[in-house]
């Protein structure tokens, strides 16, 4: 079988080693990841998924699925396999009267973020423009509007797949329930997905981000003020905290009437320097499109990146100790980003998404160019975070690294895990779709 072969079955492009455009279609945003599928096929439409899942089936080829490339691991790209890479299929239609957008299985969150804001409306999407709807969605979805309008996953209506037996459904509460059921948080596992119906909101598009500046030495009592008033935040406020080098930033981001925003912000300065005068205060007001790309450049491609998450169910004293006992090189950038409001309203048992209750979203980050640095700077990485470790009620797939089982175990309880794995019986029996946080079908 040769590339022509393929090609034959295919209108969008397929690329081999050494083609133009080759190298630059298995770059991902981790530069860690360097890995040679032996086929991309840059898919325009459902048919020619279709004929790629196919392809790879009959030639036994490892299955890759590319949309945005910001899967921290890489699973994109199957070293030697065939990697469908969705990036053409980039398009997403808003209908204003319904407040639906059809967003294709390629598209990134810039899109979809733009084309809806063009109607005034808008639906959760995550921090950084240039990642996928594709990976982000199926694993859950967070984002600034999570508090009020639910993940990313919660505001999906349908889902069109195309499954491995190479057939094209659709999924929704009314068709295909369990199928529906498991993309909503199952990540990647059941198909891949052409096309996703998301329910939007009236969303005017304006923003504030507030952040109160504090050295790590004296960040504890402000800390623990700002998690005290945490539980009590509108649902238009986010709070959020980084910790970079060992520079603590307290604060929040809103998004709604920005005069409620003020007066929100202005209590939350007043309470923090009650109990400490900030080293700065920066408050920004900016359109909720300025807000969706202002990390755009710091979360930028081409640099060696490491991530370990965990989730939160509180913050108590001794876990902000451990926080900010930032002793010790090379340690990572850290964000902590609040759950809870419309995400908490849906019940557990309502979509493969799991663990709810979440507080706090933790996410300790690593970026190096070096290739000599990866072992230093992970192991810091890992061991900074695993001093976060007994604190964790779990993990958010999404930023899960390759631990296999027990990386599930930290996503998913055993029950959601038989759920996912029965669906995965149903529609994936042969574990076709195997690049992923994968929930293997149970006769693997
Ligand atoms: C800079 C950055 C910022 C982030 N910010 C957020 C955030 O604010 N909120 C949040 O929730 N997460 C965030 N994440 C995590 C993000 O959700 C995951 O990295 C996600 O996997 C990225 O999706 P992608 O489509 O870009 O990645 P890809 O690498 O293209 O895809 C990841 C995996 O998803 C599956 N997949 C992707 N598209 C499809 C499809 N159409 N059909 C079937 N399977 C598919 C495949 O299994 C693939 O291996 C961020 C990640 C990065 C790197």
């Amino acid at each position: 079988m040769t590339q022509a072969d393929l090609q034959a079955t295919i209108n969008g492009r397929v690329l081999v080693p050494g083609a133009a455009g080759y190298d630059e279609a298995r770059t991902v945003w981790n530069a860690m990841v360097d890995r040679r599928p032996r086929y991309i096929v840059q898919c325009v439409d459902a048919v020619d998924v279709v004929a790629a899942v196919r392809f790879a089936e009959e030639h036994d080829l490892g299955l890759g699925i590319r949309c945005g490339g910001h899967g921290i691991v890489g699973h994109a790209v199957p070293d030697d396999g065939l990697m469908i890479d969705l990036r053409p299929m980039g398009g997403v239609t808003v209908d204003p009267t319904t407040r639906r957008a059809r967003v294709q299985g390629g598209a990134l969150l810039g899109a979809l973020d733009q084309a809806a804001q063009a109607h005034g409306l808008a639906t959760t999407a995550g921090n950084v423009s240039h990642t996928g709807v594709g990976g982000l969605t199926l694993g859950g979805g967070m984002g600034w509007l999570a508090r009020r309008h639910g993940l990313s996953c919660d505001n999906v209506i349908s889902f069109e797949v195309v499954t491995a037996a190479g057939d094209t459904l659709r999924a929704s509460a009314d068709e295909h329930p369990d199928l529906y059921w498991a993309l909503r948080g199952g990540g990647g596992n059941f198909g891949v997905v052409t096309e996703f119906e998301f329910a939007l909101h009236p969303e005017p598009g304006q923003a504030i981000s507030a952040e109160f500046h504090y050295p790590v030495a004296q960040a504890g009592p402000p800390m623990r003020r700002w998690r005290d008033l945490s539980g009590a935040a509108p649902r238009q406020a986010t709070y959020n905290a980084t910790i970079v080098e060992q520079d603590v930033a307290l604060g929040l981001v809103w998004v709604g009437d920005p005069d409620d925003g003020d007066a929100v912000i202005a209590a939350l300065g007043d309470e923090l320097a009650d109990v400490a005068e900030p080293a700065a205060r920066i408050v920004e007001p900016m359109s909720y499109l300025q807000l969706q790309i202002r990390e755009d450049d710091i979360e930028g491609h081409a640099l060696r990146r490491y991530w370990k998450g965990h989730y939160f169910q509180a913050l108590d004293d001794e876990l902000l100790d451990a926080l900010l006992a930032r002793d010790g090189s090379d340690l990572p950038n850290v964000s902590l980003q609040a759950y809870g409001g419309a995400i908490a309203d849906v019940a557990d048992a309502a979509t493969a998404f799991s663990q709810r209750d979440t507080a706090f979203e933790f996410v300790a980050a690593a970026r190096w160019a070096d290739p000599d640095d990866d072992e230093r700077r992970m192991s810091a990485a890992r061991r900074y975070a695993g001093t976060m470790d007994r604190f964790a009620s779990g993990a958010y797939v999404n930023v899960l690294g390759d631990d296999g089982v027990a990386g599930l175990r930290l996503a998913y309880s055993e029950e959601k895990l038989a759920r996912l794995t029965a669906v995965k019986d149903e529609v994936d029996p042969e574990n076709v779709f195997h690049f992923n946080q994968n929930i293997p079908p149970s006769t693997a």
